[in-house]
């Protein structure tokens, strides 16, 4: 008798657009050790951080929803820091610590006193300065605007090259999560809303409410913990592909309605760290950024060093530069999917040369700037980081 032999299982990969698709393309190398690797689990602080406050938004939103909590401000210690905590609950079982530098792990005060300056925990660091200002900032305006939260996105599409014998796969998943806002919404919001002012001082946004057929419409959201890239940066020209991937994501749910235009928060902007001044005030110099400084805030930047403390910006300022809102065009979503596939190329064609013996290194293709290597935990054996300081930075 003749045993059949069992078929290789057949595996479609799948890829993150934000886990995998874009920390590909913030240095290969990180993503290989970060993902693929059997290290014990530790993660780049950015990408942490990028979790950390995707979870608090959403946790704030659930609460602002479900608990009497509608006044704002929120109070750090009685109502952030039990977001905070749980989202760091959450977060550790699926393996991922927090940095000691930017989070005070203690729920109150302890013999121990890790990283923080002393031993009466909580403290209010870096991650949870940023949470605070992200929830009260845009917290009043985007949570009543919020009509479905933390919506799953997932499409198929046709492995970019496939060859048979070759590839992994014919197809490959592409996956997403964002928050959706109605136009319902939008229309009962109160008039005073900054997200709404900001929507309708773009004519691009009015030109399109104008040409729809059927009054319905949706705008999708997702969160940063990064700054506001500059626009010629390859991350400015990412978060655009990103958005428009997601859009044609949510397109192909049945309950959608036409996605006319995606926002994106970029929750650092809210508070600017000296590293962050930095590169604002080369960004203001250079004239790489397209939301520049007036008046008072030009001055106060320009005049800026590194050995003042940061300077106290207009809020209208930080909240113009948190907000980026991208319109959601048939061309332009077509070109974010082939850009999109070709990482995806890339990616699996990694994968090949690593399985087929080649080394890690000479596999996977780093492509970093100085502040990803900077706050990359593979950095004391990555040899190809010759100019990261040896200290650990904010996200
Ligand atoms: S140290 Fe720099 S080049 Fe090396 S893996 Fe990290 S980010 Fe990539
Ligand atoms: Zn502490």
């Amino acid at each position: 008798m003749s045993l059949s032999v069992r078929s290789k299982p057949y595996i479609i990969p799948e890829y993150s657009l934000t886990g995998d698709l874009l920390a590909y393309l913030t240095c290969g190398l990180q993503y290989r050790y970060q993902n693929k690797g059997t290290l014990p689990p530790s993660m780049p602080i950015q990408l942490w951080f990028g979790d950390f406050i995707h979870g608090v938004m959403e946790e704030a939103y659930l609460r602002w929803r479900e608990r009497d909590w509608k006044d704002f401000p929120w109070d750090w210690e009685t109502q952030i820091r039990q977001i905070e905590l749980e989202i760091d609950k959450r977060m550790r079982s699926r393996g991922l610590q927090p940095p000691a530098n930017i989070f005070c792990p203690f729920h109150g005060p302890s013999e121990e006193q890790g990283l923080c300056p002393d031993t009466n925990h909580p403290h209010k660091l870096v991650a949870s300065v940023r949470a605070e200002e992200a929830i009260n900032t845009w917290g009043p305006h985007l949570f009543p605007l919020i009509d479905d939260a933390e919506v799953k996105l997932k499409g198929i599409r046709d492995m970019p090259g496939y060859k048979k014998g070759v590839s992994r796969s014919n197809y490959y998943g592409v996956t997403g999560i964002i928050d959706v806002l109605s136009s319902v919404k939008l229309e009962e919001a109160s008039s005073k809303n900054l997200i709404l002012k900001y929507l309708h001082q773009d004519p691009m946004f009015r030109e399109k409410i104008d040409a729809l057929d059927y009054p319905e419409y949706e705008i999708i959201v997702d969160y940063k913990g990064m700054k506001r890239p500059p626009v010629n940066s390859p991350s400015w020209q990412h978060h655009n592909w990103q958005v428009l991937t997601y859009a044609w994501l949510r397109s192909m749910q049945p309950e959608s309605r036409p996605v006319l235009t995606g926002i994106l928060f970029y929750l650092n902007e809210l508070s600017l760290f000296k590293e962050d001044l930095k590169e604002l005030k080369r960004e203001v110099e250079e004239r790489s950024t397209d939301i520049m400084p007036s008046e008072n805030d030009l001055m106060k930047i320009l005049q800026w060093n590194m050995r003042s403390n940061p300077p106290l910006i207009s809020q209208l300022f930080k909240n113009e530069r948190s907000i980026r809102i991208i319109q959601v065009e048939n061309s332009s979503v077509n070109n974010s999917l082939n850009e999109f596939d070709q990482v995806v190329a890339e990616i699996e064609n990694s994968v090949i040369c690593e399985v087929n013996g080649k080394g890690i290194k000479s596999s996977w293709n780093p492509n970093p700037d100085k502040r990803t290597c900077d706050a990359c935990d593979f950095k004391t054996f990555c040899n190809k980081s010759e100019t990261a300081s040896k200290f650990p930075t904010v996200p």
